[in-house]
């Protein structure tokens, strides 16, 4: 793998273990010579993961929409930042360049991010790895929620499986790493 994308939240969360992991998934990255693509924001999680990839010597590419950069919270130090014009040109453009996916803990707009990049694997768009990187069982409901739409009937459970989890940076870097379509 060349570059994986990395989801997270603009917050940086109530536990510690939030911000440590998102570091240690971009020093991770950076160590393992593999770039990291995300939103190109200098706060929350975004940050963390940006700020510590960086100082391994890894590479770092933010897209950013350019009503987002406006807010002045673009990250001013990154290997290479790409402006596009909306967010739906910013989650093609992440996908185009990475060859998997990650979420890290966050709100709305990292749920929405993930969910469409497990859409599109799930409808045979792209055939890169999608995981949760469930810290502190922060995605604990959702990972029960989705079971629950299996039980209903409204998610197959061989789709519900292409969502990898794991709890550890490790484990799930080396699940992404392992990923192979049925
Ligand atoms: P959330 O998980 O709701 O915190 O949202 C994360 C999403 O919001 C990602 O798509 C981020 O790129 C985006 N986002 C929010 N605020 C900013 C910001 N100031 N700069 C860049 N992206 C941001």
């Amino acid at each position: 793998m060349n570059r994986i994308c990395v989801f997270s939240g603009s917050s940086a969360g109530v536990l510690e273990e939030y911000a440590h992991t998102a570091a240690s998934l971009g020093r991770e990255l950076a160590r393992r010579g593999i770039g990291v693509v995300y939103g190109g924001a200098s706060i929350g999680l975004m940050g963390c993961v940006a700020d510590a990839a960086l100082e391994e010597g890894g590479e770092v590419i933010g897209i950013i929409p350019e009503a987002l950069m406006m807010k002045e919270l673009v990250h001013s130090n990154l290997t290479d930042l790409r402006v596009v014009d909306s967010m739906h040109q910013r989650k093609a453009l992440m996908e185009r360049l990475s060859d998997g996916f990650i979420a890290l803990p966050g709100g709305y707009g990292t749920l929405e991010e993930i969910a469409e990049m497990i859409t599109w694997l799930q409808l045979g768009f792209h055939s890169k790895p999608c995981g949760l990187l469930d810290v502190s069982g922060y995605y604990a409901h959702l990972i029960g929620f989705l079971d629950h739409a299996v039980d209903q009937g409204f998610l197959k459970q061989k789709h519900r499986d292409k969502l990898l989890v794991a709890d550890t940076v490790d484990g799930m870097v080396r699940a992404l790493g392992e990923f192979r379509l049925p």
